[in-house]
């Protein structure tokens, strides 16, 4: 088990700095998602981790062990790029044993833990075929077999399902997190989608330009993003974000949008403006004049299982997700209501979220800085 620190990490790249400063406990056994827009560091604080990449300043420890400065391979560490990198001039069995026989592990131990790597991605009937014919999943699994057959004390995988198709993703996703259930290896894992990130993590630290924004369970993530940024990066459809007309004080429990005034769960900090966000499926579809804002529905979806309708009103354009028993009709009036309890508000000036009385219902699964 292998707990790892990252502390006032940084990197500059001559005059660009990329990441600025991280502090971050990955927990030992845990899964954890660099999630983030594509530059935002994610790719360079992996690096650092895995020592292909020497921060300009701070320090990284694995299991109490400061390695910032030591080489790759005296680390403990597997880094997975592409999963679909094998050598094409082996077969199945040689690429699994590859790294084995380049570390000098003597032959039995190779053939047990081959063995059982094989077992676990039930790849044995592929042992002594080609890789060169093998189909797409079994090229994963093969490619993934390499990786855990060292047994490092962590992975770090950077973006490895990013050439796949949408519905492989899914599936290797799936595949993915049955693996680290059952082997419970620290793993850092880098993506800028969303879906991969909810799917897999025990915990996800969103960035942006070199900072950490966020670093918490998929579900604080999602319902109490720490900013603006983090609630319109997060969440399809996105989150309703509106903006409120008078400043609120500690205390307070209702704001003035569109001259009406909408309960709100009690703020515990001031801000001369603030932004009201609520996610689409806590708001609730009514008939005309009941409810706290009256609109128009200017555009539906349906997805099936449910709709999303657009309604237009005078606070803005709100998204909502009705369950499929109800049918949203394009240009209908209708009433508009929200589920306090998941009201959300940040305060315009800084952006972040605002203490409220929902807010600290919540504690945050991940230390970062
Ligand atoms: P992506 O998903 O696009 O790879 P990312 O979040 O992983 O994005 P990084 O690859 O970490 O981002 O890059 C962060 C920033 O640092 C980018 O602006 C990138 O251009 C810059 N950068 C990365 N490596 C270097 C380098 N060797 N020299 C100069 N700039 C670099």
């Amino acid at each position: 088990m292998s707990e790892i620190r990252i502390q006032n990490l940084q990197k500059r790249f001559a005059d660009f700095t990329a990441v600025r400063g991280s502090s971050l406990v990955l927990e030992s056994g845990k899964f954890v998602v660099l999630l983030g827009p594509s530059g935002c560091g994610k790719t360079t604080t992996l690096r650092m981790i895995a020592g292909l990449e020497y921060p300009t300043g701070g320090t990284i420890t694995l299991e109490d062990q400061d390695v910032t400065y030591l080489r790759p391979r005296e680390r403990d560490i597997a880094m997975v790029f592409q999963l679909f990198a094998l050598y094409p001039h082996m077969g199945v069995r040689g690429n699994l044993e590859f790294p084995l026989r380049n570390e000098g592990v003597p032959r039995a131990e190779i053939d047990r833990r081959v063995k059982e790597v094989a077992s676990i991605l039930r790849i044995e009937h592929l042992l002594d075929s080609s890789v060169t014919g093998l189909a797409g999943g079994d090229r994963q699994r093969v490619a993934l077999g390499r990786a855990i057959v060292r047994q490092p004390k962590a992975f770090l995988m950077d973006e490895p399902l990013g050439t796949l198709d949408a519905e492989f993703r899914e599936l290797m996703c799936v595949e993915l997190r049955k693996l680290h259930d059952r082997l419970k290896t620290t793993t850092v894992f880098v993506t800028h989608d969303q879906n991969e990130a909810m799917a897999l993590a025990d915990h996800i630290v969103v960035m942006n330009e070199g900072e950490i924004l966020q670093a918490d369970s998929p579900h604080g993530i999602y319902s109490f993003p720490s900013c603006l940024f983090v609630a319109k990066f997060i969440g399809r459809p996105p989150m309703n974000l509106l903006n409120a007309e008078a400043p609120v004080v500690r205390g307070d429990n209702s704001v003035r949008l569109a001259r009406r005034s909408i309960d709100v769960p009690t703020v515990d900090a001031p801000a001369a403006s603030i932004v009201l966000g609520i996610r689409p499926e806590h708001v609730r579809l009514l008939g005309a004049d009941q409810g706290s804002l009256g609109g128009t529905i200017e555009h539906v979806e349906y997805f099936g299982s449910h709709w999303v309708a657009e309604v237009r009103t005078e606070a803005g354009a709100i998204k909502v997700l009705a369950d499929k028993s109800v049918r949203p009709v394009l240009q209908d009036r209708v009433g508009l209501s929200f589920d306090t309890r998941h009201i959300v508000l940040f305060d315009a000036a800084t952006e972040k979220l605002l203490p409220s009385a929902t807010t600290r219902t919540h504690t945050p699964s991940m230390r970062h800085g």
